[in-house]
């Protein structure tokens, strides 16, 4: 059984926009990763199926390990198709928000969907959702965005009716967000998401191999330069950074999407309770924070870069030069140090056997 977790009202007011509308746009984050894309591509699936119009649009392009997703093609990247994508949430009755609390979450295209006569409805796991849509379905203890359609394709009561494609979607989704079950993942009801996926048809194996080996030569030399010269561990309060610059990843047969997931990886060294990877984009320098346990990556985002995100995935912006953005990085790491340390200890007695115990 799987608990009633959305409000009934949400159910009933969500099912009542998507009944009164026929043109649907859905849109999600910049940058997007498996849970957006999952999440709004099951979504597309599921609201065709209803016989409604849908218009699935990103901010920008979507990395090539996506390419083989259900409708994955008809997806309309903004930065490179403006004038469609206007048109379409110009001419949209309902915008859903997926996978994003706040609009700056979809860059330049915030002011069209802030200014759309569309009903907007926001579908989201992230704290602290914003006030920009007419229905807010916010739920920052679900893993992810997907498992909310998950939840509210059956609360509708269309379980039945869930096409195998619209399950492999979430099931994208449900293993990005958490890291293919390694954090984030203690709801024993996330196994009855999946087990029910896999019933629908999903294959979950052929799944994770699509998304987590489908690294290009190119992207994997790139990690293997990050991880030999550009690592710098902090042993003594279990912290690690790598930062790399425009110029560098020149040197690589590079495309968009290929540093992500780089900052979970000095995780898996023993004794490294916090990473972040900092990048040198276009415009701008992007932080991207990963923490263990009770270490709250979201608040030091937030606090010091401008960001946000869950307590153990965040991410974070500056208008500034890398080296500054390291000197800053460096300057506020010291602040958190106690926590840091708390959870070093936290891992080091947890190595400890733990006794039997015979009642
Ligand atoms: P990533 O490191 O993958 O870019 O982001 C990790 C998580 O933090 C994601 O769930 C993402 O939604 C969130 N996040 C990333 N950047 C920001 C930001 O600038 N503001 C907020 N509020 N969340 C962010
Ligand atoms: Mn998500």
């Amino acid at each position: 059984m799987i608990s009633k977790i959305i409000n009934e009202n949400l159910i009933q007011a969500t099912k009542k926009e998507i009944e009164s509308a026929n043109k649907i746009v859905i849109v999600s984050h910049m940058s997007p990763d498996g849970d957006s894309i999952g999440s709004s591509l099951a979504w597309a699936n599921f609201l065709k199926l209803l016989g409604k119009e849908v218009t699935v649009i990103v901010p920008n392009a979507y990395p090539d390990f996506f390419g083989w997703m259900p409708g994955i093609s008809e997806v309309l990247v903004y930065a490179e198709k403006k004038e469609l994508a206007e048109e379409a949430i110009r001419k949209s009755d309902l915008i859903f928000a997926l996978d994003f609390n706040v609009l700056k979450r979809i860059g330049d295209m915030a002011a069209s969907v802030a200014d759309a006569a569309a009903k907007k409805i926001l579908v989201d796991h992230h704290l602290d959702p914003g006030n920009f849509a007419d229905v807010v379905i916010s739920y920052p203890s679900m893993t992810s965005t997907s498992e909310m359609i998950f939840r509210l394709i059956c609360r509708m009561g269309y379980f039945t009716e869930m096409t195998v494609e619209c399950a492999e979607c979430i099931f994208v989704g449900l293993l990005t967000d958490t890291g293919s079950f390694s954090y984030n993942s203690n709801n024993p009801e996330l196994y009855t998401i999946v087990s029910q996926l896999i019933m629908k048809g999903v294959d979950k194996d052929e799944i994770s191999r699509k998304i987590n080996n489908n690294f290009s030569e190119g992207r994997f030399r790139l990690l293997g330069f990050l991880l030999n010269e550009k690592l710098k561990i902090y042993p003594e309060i279990g912290a690690a950074m790598m930062c790399l610059r425009k110029e560098e990843l020149g040197r690589f047969v590079y495309k968009t999407g290929d540093t992500e997931g780089f900052v979970n990886i000095p995780l898996s060294i023993k004794g490294v309770v916090f990473s972040v990877f900092i990048k040198e984009d276009v415009d701008r320098i992007r932080f991207s924070f990963r923490s263990q346990g009770d270490v709250e990556a979201n608040k030091f985002a937030a606090a010091f870069f401008n960001g946000g995100g869950h307590k153990n995935a965040a991410g974070g912006t500056m208008f500034t030069s890398i080296e500054e953005a390291v000197r800053c990085f460096e300057e506020k790491l010291p602040l958190i140090a106690d926590e840091l340390k708390r959870e070093v200890k936290r891992q080091e007695l947890s190595m400890k056997e733990k006794p039997v115990v015979f009642e």
